[in-house]
Order: C-alpha cells, then structure tokens, then sequence
C-alpha cells in the first residue's frame, strides 16, 4: 500500500521500510499483548523524521466504543516510547 510521510508529504519507497526498527516495535507489541494490531516503521530520507505507521484492526466482536479506546490508548504508548521527529500515523483498518 501507498504510505507518505507526515511531516514532508514524500511518497516512501520500500528501500525506506525500517527494517530492525519494524522488528523492535513488533517486540513491543508481543511484550504488551496487542493484538488487531500492526506497525510499520520508515525513515525519511527527505526530512530525516522516522515514521511510525500503527494499522489498527477491529478485533472480533469488538464494539465501536472498544475500538476507538483502544486506538487512543495505542497512540499514546507509541508517541510515548519515542522521541523528536518522530511522526505517529493510526490508520483504521476495516
Ligand atoms: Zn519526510
């Protein structure tokens, strides 16, 4: 899928694609027991910004209300486990 980053609009190409960073937070992710959800990690050869897409998914029977809390509580432990210039991108996943 097309990914662009947030903070100087380049389009990324898969030579951008972080590798030993995507591997970390999908550790992360093991570590908290998330589940529905995916992250994708880029560096920006145009700004130098890191990217951080988290792609959320609805789990199973899960309602509206369940959903978005989660997304927010999610973006908040990613924005919080990094530093400057780094961009956090949620998408919905339906
Ligand atoms: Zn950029």
């Amino acid at each position: 899928m097309h990914r662009q980053c947030a903070h100087c609009q380049r389009s990324f190409a898969p030579s951008d694609f972080a590798k030993a960073e995507s591997k970390d937070m999908e550790g992360m992710r093991k570590r908290l027991g998330l589940t529905g959800v995916r992250f994708v990690y880029y560096c920006c050869p145009g700004c130098g910004y890191d990217e951080i897409f988290v792609d959320e998914h609805p789990l199973p029977g899960e309602a509206a209300d369940d959903f978005e809390r989660r997304r927010d509580l999610l973006a908040a432990a990613v924005r919080e486990s990094h530093g400057e210039h780094v961009e956090v991108v949620l998408t919905e996943r339906h």
